[in-house]
This record gives structure tokens, sequence and C-alpha cells, in this order.
């Protein structure tokens, strides 16, 4: 017997990046506190939410309010570069320095589909014979997040994260 209910089990729920900016925490631009990028007012004929929607970035510290009708959002620059938003380009809240790298997330859920992915010890990657998404956020996570000697610290980095948002 394999003692396999031990382990965390973790399988791919195939959410990409794109699934977690209905709501993404931001450094705000006036006062530093949390603001968060949401849905602006959607303009005649659109389509639903998409990357090309209008946002509103609304801080409920300070009251900046701010839209953005950019048709493209901002690509990502890369692992080491601090993560922004794709929408004003701002400081993402939920993010800290690794020595490997950042971790980030756009939401709570994002984050938390991270620190889920990272605690469990029986991964279940996804077929090759599937057609199905395969830029998921969990595929496209750095090697060094993957790494079973990295586990403790990338999970410290996460409570960090987390504790930054009990105390902003
Ligand atoms: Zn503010």
């Amino acid at each position: 017997m394999s003692p396999i209910s031990a382990h965390h089990r973790f399988r791919d729920p195939r959410s990409t990046r794109y699934d977690f900016l209905a709501s993404v925490l931001v450094r705000c631009p006036t006062c530093d506190k949390v603001a968060r990028i949401v849905a602006g007012p959607e303009p005649a004929g659109a389509h639903g939410p998409g990357l090309s929607a209008s946002r509103r970035l609304v801080c409920r510290n300070c009251g900046t309010s701010r839209e953005s009708n950019r048709g493209n959002t901002m690509s990502y620059r890369g692992p080491y570069e601090p993560a922004v938003d794709p929408y004003f380009g701002l400081r993402l809240w939920l993010r800290t320095e690794t020595r490997h790298g950042w971790v980030w997330a756009y939401d709570l859920e994002h984050l938390d589909l991270i620190k889920r992915f990272v605690q469990a010890t029986l991964r279940e990657g996804i077929p090759w014979h599937d057609s199905g998404r395969r830029m998921t956020v969990v595929a496209r996570l750095p090697a060094w997040m993957q790494q079973a000697k990295n586990r403790d610290e990338v999970l410290r980095a996460i409570a960090r994260i987390h504790a930054s948002l009990l105390h902003s």
C-alpha cells in the first residue's frame, strides 16, 4: 500500500492567468495602499469582459479612480522583473522577491492556486495527447518554483505576501 493519501495531490485546474484579471490588487499610485483594478463600464456592443475591455482603478483608501481604455495589455516582462498589472503598469500588491525570482499573483485566488501547486508532493501533469489549454498558470510557473528543494522558501514568500495584505 502506498501512502498516497498522505500526499498533497494537485491536479491542474487549467486556469490561465487571464482567469484572474477580474479584480487585480495593485499598489495605489497616489497613497501606496491596496487598490483594485476592476472591469470598467462596458462599451456598447462589447462581448463581455476580456483583455481589451476598459478597466477602472479604484482605491477605497484615498478615492483615486482612473479609467483605462487601452486596447492592448502590456506584455509580461519576464520572471526577474517586478510584476506589474497589464492595464496601468502599476506594481502588483501580491508579490515578493526571493533569491530565485519573483512570486506574484493578480488576486488571492491566483496566489492560492500557486500555493496549492507548490505544496503538492504529487502533481498530475496535462497528458501529452491532451489538446486542451496548455499555457496554464501552473504550466508557466518557473522551474525554480516547481522544485521540491525550494518548496519551503516559496511557501514562506507566499506567507509574506499574505501578511502584507493583512497589514495594508
Ligand atoms: Zn489610494
